[in-house]
């Protein structure tokens, strides 16, 4: 439990450019349909961990009522779709976000800038995730501004357009907007949209007074 009511799931994605790269799929009592909030959905490899966690905590898959989702990368809404038909939960995203199958040419030389991956890594890696054609249809486009329960929707575009955080004054739920790897960071460039709008967004997001800080990647910062 990392505030009062917010819960934080520490899932893995295996051989992510010759690392374990962790996703905080955070769970919030309680969001606007009544039941349980989640926040980003990770990939099919970790429903069960998710259903998992879920029962640790005395709740199922059936018990959510909203899914938000930070953006459209496939670490984020793989298993929104799914969590949806089976829990009826409504999905919530920013109404300019889009999903771009094309977004993710990269190289080896820009990729080998950022992290300490062999060749070999990168083409498992850029192999895996070129595979990864999840769609989403959200119930609900958001604009910024709205309020989901205690939280108040913030648009804070750069990693991708429509990209939103959660906060509640208490616990600030940044998405990919702020990493946590060897301290906070704004996005990778090389998946950003715009990166000069992320180290914008990334200012501004740092500079909140937050409590709680919950990145999707890296440990969750209290203070
Ligand atoms: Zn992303
Ligand atoms: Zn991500």
């Amino acid at each position: 439990m990392v505030s009062r009511k917010v819960r934080v799931m520490e899932l893995t994605e295996k051989n992510f450019f010759g690392m374990d790269l962790n996703h905080n799929v955070a769970i919030i009592d309680k969001g606007p349909g009544g039941g349980l909030m989640m926040v980003d959905t990770s990939l099919p490899e970790n429903l069960d961990n998710i259903e998992r966690y879920l029962k640790s905590w005395r709740y199922s898959i059936e018990d959510i009522s909203d899914i938000v989702i930070t953006h459209f990368h496939p670490d984020h809404i793989g298993n929104a779709m799914e969590i949806k038909k089976r829990s009826k939960a409504r999905i919530y995203a920013h109404e300019l976000e889009e999903i771009n199958y094309n977004s993710f040419n990269l190289t080896y030389e820009q990729v080998r800038e950022e992290f300490p991956v062999s060749e070999k890594e990168f083409l498992e890696t850029m192999n895996r995730i070129s595979k990864m054609k999840y769609s989403i249809v959200p119930d609900v486009r958001l604009r910024g501004g709205e309020m989901l329960g205690d939280f108040k929707v913030l648009h804070v575009p750069g990693h991708t357009k429509g990209h939103i955080a959660l906060f509640d004054g208490e616990t600030l739920i940044v998405g990919d907007a702020v990493r946590n790897y060897n301290g906070l960071k704004p996005p990778v460039k090389f998946f950003s949209w715009d990166y000069g709008k992320a180290v914008e967004s990334f200012n501004y997001l740092i500079n909140l007074p937050y409590k709680y800080l919950i990145p999707y990647h890296g440990n969750v910062i209290v203070r």
